[in-house]
């Protein structure tokens, strides 16, 4: 087989879900016996939910979802501020990661094709390309020689999917920043909620060894969690259960290469962060479609190998954006320093209140759940020239078909244009023509006469 993906978690299954749509034969494999039975990464961004629709699946993730519609902001239980998450896009949705693998399972099976579960691959020879997708200590990486560079926190943060005695108002994503901490509460449907933050030294449990255990499985008691929820999230409840928890120490690290010739590495193999913000598994799901169209063109040769130099030179500094804005959002989140805690509790909080009311710094705030800001226009394979606000590499502000990964080109209509892509006729374009890739980022915007007809010959 040509193409072996290594790991079935959701960016692995996303590099199938493409290649499969293309019809290009691969193997996937995984050492566990089938998708996670955890919840883990539990919001499912905007802008992937466009990802999803290229592979018809957004509207089954939206069925199964619950949609996110705002985020509220509490200063030490005092409301600051609410702002909405849906805007023209539409919104986020809270949907685990348990869930979402079993979509892209499904769907793969729908297309004819198997994850070989129970197999833990550890030479990785005999393929033409090879996909790392196994997760955050990948021996893909290691194989490949790249070095894995960055820092773990000392703080201790928790992941707890809760069963409450009340409902809170729904759609909500909450955050209290208070003086110990910044915590979330995420709702998953029922009286069932995610919450999410740092916590104190003490809280945590101390193992037999007197040390806080830091094992991402670690579980903590109820009645650790009931005092957690007292102290910091300002909301009057009882948790009357605990599905899921998890103790995790935060890591910021990123690959020094996503590339070494025909191994390529995507997901937390390449990128480990702060969970908040919830970009980790949205950020992989990017990568895998970024490389998967990629592959699939240069697979059926109908683009040269030179198109999968870009999967790296696009993904590589849209990773170090996320992780430096999880880095200050976990800093806000977890600093034990004194003035910082201070500064959290009591300015942050009364700044958010009125900035959060001003058009762009709710736009902000919306574009840091949706990942919609992603843009690709360094990039080599992307050309042409501005348009008003528009350059080449940005995402497409055109909606297209769903279930669909083809390169869309709009002119305006009479145009005459002789090129291998789906030609659109739209008024809008006027003089100009505009390619849009499967990804849905502009890989071209310029005169119709101009239009490259190689894909991995934009730029
Ligand atoms: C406890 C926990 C809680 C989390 N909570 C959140 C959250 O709230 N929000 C958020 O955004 N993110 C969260 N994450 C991170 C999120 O789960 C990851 O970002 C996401 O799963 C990355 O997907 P991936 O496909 O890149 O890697 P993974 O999901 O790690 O998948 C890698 C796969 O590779 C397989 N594998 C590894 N080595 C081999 C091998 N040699 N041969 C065959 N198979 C192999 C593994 O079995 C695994 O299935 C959490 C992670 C953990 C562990």
């Amino acid at each position: 087989m040509d193409i072996l993906i290594v790991g079935a978690g959701p960016s692995g299954l996303t590099v199938a879900n493409v290649l499969a749509a293309y019809g290009v034969p691969f193997r996937i494999v995984d050492a566990k016996p089938g998708p996670v039975s955890q919840s883990r990464a539990a919001i499912v961004h905007v802008r992937t939910l466009e990802l999803f629709d290229r592979l018809g699946l957004a509207g089954e993730a939206r069925r199964r979802g619950l949609p996110i519609t705002h985020a509220e902001l509490y200063e030490n239980g005092r409301r600051g501020a609410e702002v909405p998450l849906a805007g023209r896009d539409g919104g986020p949705i809270a949907l685990g990661q348990d869930e979402t693998e079993r979509l892209l399972v499904e769907r793969l099976a729908e297309r004819g094709h198997a994850v070989e579960w129970n197999t833990t691959l550890t030479t990785f020879g005999g393929s033409r390309w090879v996909v790392g997708a196994d997760g955050a200590s990948s021996q893909v990486r290691r194989a490949m020689g790249v070095g894995f560079a960055g820092r773990t926190y000392e703080q201790t943060g928790l992941l707890a999917d809760v069963r409450l005695d009340t409902r809170l108002k729904p759609g909500r994503l909450r955050l209290n920043l208070t003086r110990g901490g910044f915590v979330g509460m995420l709702p998953l449907g029922e009286s069932r909620y995610r919450l999410f933050g740092a916590v104190p030294r003490d809280l945590a449990a101390p193992g037999p060894d007197g040390r806080v255990s830091h094992d991402p499985y670690a579980e903590v008691s109820l009645e650790q969690l009931q005092r957690w929820f007292d102290t910091f999230f300002a909301v009057r409840a009882r948790l009357v259960g605990a599905d899921w928890t998890a103790l995790f120490r935060v890591h910021s690290r990123m690959a020094e290469r996503f590339r070494a010739g025909d191994t390529f590495l995507v997901g937390d193999a390449a990128h480990i962060h702060s969970p908040a913000g919830g970009q980790g598994m949205n950020l992989g799901i990017g990568d895998a479609v970024n490389l998967g169209w990629k592959l699939a063109m240069v697979a059926r040769g109908e683009a040269g190998e030179q198109l999968l130099d870009s999967y790296e030179a696009e993904r590589m500094p849209v990773a170090r954006k996320v992780l430096n804005g999880a880095d200050r959002g976990f800093a806000l989140e977890a600093t034990g320093q004194p003035v910082a805690a201070w500064l959290r509790a009591h300015v942050a909080g009364r700044l958010l209140g009125p900035l959060s009311h001003l058009p762009p710094v709710r736009e902000a705030i919306a574009r840091m759940f949706s990942q919609t800001w992603i843009s690709y226009r360094d990039s080599p394979v992307v050309g042409g020239s501005r348009h008003g606000a528009l350059r080449p590499g940005d995402r497409a502000p055109l909606g297209m078909a769903p279930a669909d990964l083809r390169h869309h080109l709009v002119v305006s209509p009479g145009a005459h244009v002789d090129a291998p892509f789906e030609i659109h006729e739209h008024p809008a374009a006027g003089r100009l023509a505009y390619l849009v890739r499967p990804d849905g980022h502009l890989a071209y915007i310029g005169p119709p006469a101009s239009v490259p007809t190689d894909p991995d010959r934009v730029g």
